[in-house]
């Protein structure tokens, strides 16, 4: 049964994930009301705070999503952190379908002692946050005094801290890098950074763009990587295009010539980190990180997906080396956390694979069978919880450039369109049609004023937007970016 009213749908978060599931519903579904909602008072998620800041191209995408907000139908509703400042349950009676586009909002630990030090240990993930102005971040001050810098992991996050720990600061400054961000790199110590992975180079997980970026820094030399930690070269040769292309860039290394450059970095593979280790006359002072050594597995060394094991010495003691190290960063991936709540709504979080458990088209699943049962191939039963969706990282794990995540929440979107589609009174969304009241935010902000929230609109953003842009424009940068909730909101006063 249809009823004469908009479909309302909310979408949490306002990523690239919510924008494009935005994007694809309004144009599908000419009857769609879309509320984002999003906890900082500004948008476009890790467009603005993860993407760094010398890739402008790269948040050309928020021209899109600009366009997307400029729609009638689109609502943003800022400053508003679900699960904490509003429960989602205060969503469900007004919406016919609710989208989780929220991200990853922690990273992986690695589990090893010293690494929840307080002092020159970081995660990339809130470093990134640091430089990028995100507020959760901004009293982060990395310890830059010392001259080693360690970053254990190997993504293309990992060379995004890299890069900006060896770049330029007269090149940053021109960015939209935050400004108390480029004042500590100008005063930064680090001449060398070593990126260490803990297996080997068929299996790092950087591209060739960042990689080739690093490789032509100014100033900054690359340490040739030893000829036995290469494949063979009948492995090489076979490799699909962007693979060989890889291993040819990685055995030819950088022009920067050693003693002319201030700076240096490498890419050390087969270790896995064990421990960190603080100076005894100093005790604020990291000294180095003991690394254990490891091989690949002998029987498959040359896949992607190949495993190590630790090696061992000819005493059965295991391999292990001390690199030096002043700072020491984290970087082995992003990790989605359930939202306080979930569990109101049916949803059992999947804490092991940290995503929204859902049927790869971006229907919410239930593993105890609380929705409604739809028959897979292979004969299980899985259970769609009603008029639940999610998109991008919370969907997927956390992986995957912009690009992909357009994809899936294009993918996601397109679910729901197909859901309202064959609605009928009794299944598909949140409530039979006529049991949702149909308000959307309207019917939410009640609850959000009754809590005294100060949720802001799209114009609001674009008042920030302004300011930014004005700021930077007289420091020659695009945008200069405010770095505290309060500075935002006071922009508003
Ligand atoms: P996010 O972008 O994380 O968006 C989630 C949004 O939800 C955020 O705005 C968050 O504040 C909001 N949110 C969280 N919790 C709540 C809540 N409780 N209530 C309301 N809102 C909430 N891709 C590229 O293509 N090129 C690059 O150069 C590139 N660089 C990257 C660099 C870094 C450091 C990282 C981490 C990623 C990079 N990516 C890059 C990948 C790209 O950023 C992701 O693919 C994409 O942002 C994932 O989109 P998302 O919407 O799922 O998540």
């Amino acid at each position: 049964a249809q009823t004469d009213r908009p479909v309302r749908v909310a979408i949490v978060g306002s990523g690239p994930a919510g924008f494009y599931a935005a994007y694809r519903l309004l144009a599908k579904q000419e009857d769609a009301i879309v509320d984002m909602y999003e906890k900082l008072p500004v948008p476009f998620g890790l467009a603005r705070y993860g993407v760094a800041p010398d890739h402008p191209e790269v948040k050309n995408c928020e021209d899109k999503f600009t366009e997307v907000a400029e729609s009638p139908r689109f609502n943003f509703v800022g400053n508003v952190d679900l699960g904490h400042d509003l429960p989602l349950a205060a969503l469900k009676p007004h919406y016919d379908a609710i989208i989780f586009a929220y991200g990853a909002a922690k990273d992986k630990e690695l589990g090893i002692p010293g690494e929840q030090a307080l002092h020159s240990v970081h995660s990339a993930r809130a470093f990134v946050g640091w430089y990028n102005g995100l507020p959760e971040h901004r009293d982060l001050d990395p310890d830059l005094s010392g001259e080693n810098a360690v970053i254990v992991g190997q993504g293309n996050v990992a060379l995004d801290v890299a890069r900006i720990l060896l770049s330029d600061v007269d090149t940053l400054r021109k960015t939209d890098i935050a400004d108390y961000a480029v004042d500590k790199l100008a005063r930064s110590r680090i001449k060398r950074v070593r990126v260490v992975g803990r297996r080997g180079p068929l299996q790092a997980s950087f591209t060739i763009k960042e990689l080739r970026e690093m490789l032509q820094l100014p100033g900054v030399s690359f340490d040739p990587i030893p000829q036995d930690i290469f494949p063979p070269e009948e492995v090489v040769s076979a490799l699909p295009r962007a693979q060989k292309r890889l291993m040819q860039l990685l055995a030819k290394g950088s022009t920067n010539d050693p003693l002319t450059s201030s700076k240096s970095w490498s890419l050390d593979f087969l270790l896995a980190p064990d421990s960190l280790h603080w100076s005894p006359e100093y005790p604020y002072h990291l000294s180095h990180v003991k690394f254990s050594r490891n091989e690949l597995d002998p029987s498959d060394p040359h896949s992607p997906s190949s495993k190590v094991s630790p090696k061992h010495l000819s005493s059965g003691k295991r391999a292990q080396v001390n690199i030096p190290a002043s700072v020491f960063f984290r970087s082995v991936g992003y990790k989605s956390l359930p939202l306080p709540g979930l569990e109101d709504l049916g949803i059992d979080f999947d804490t092991r694979r940290g995503v929204i458990p859902n049927d790869g088209f971006g229907r919410v699943t239930s593993l105890s069978n609380k929705g409604e049962p739809e028959g897979l191939p292979d004969g299980s039963l899985i259970s769609h919880l009603p008029g639940l969706y999610c998109a991008g990282w919370v969907k997927r794990g956390p992986t995957g450039v912009i690009a992909s995540t357009m994809t899936d929440a294009f993918t996601t979107a397109d679910t729901v369109v197909q859901d309202l589609t064959k609605r009928t009174a009794a299944t598909s969304l949140l409530h039979a049609p006529d049991n949702s009241t149909g308000l959307g935010w309207d019917g939410v902000k009640i609850e959000a004023q009754r809590r005294g929230l100060r949720p802001t609109s799209w114009k609001d953003w674009q008042r920030i937007d302004a300011a930014e842009r004005e700021s930077g424009q007289a420091k020659g940068k695009p945008r200069d970016k405010l770095g505290r909730i309060g500075e935002m909101l006071k922009v508003l006063d």
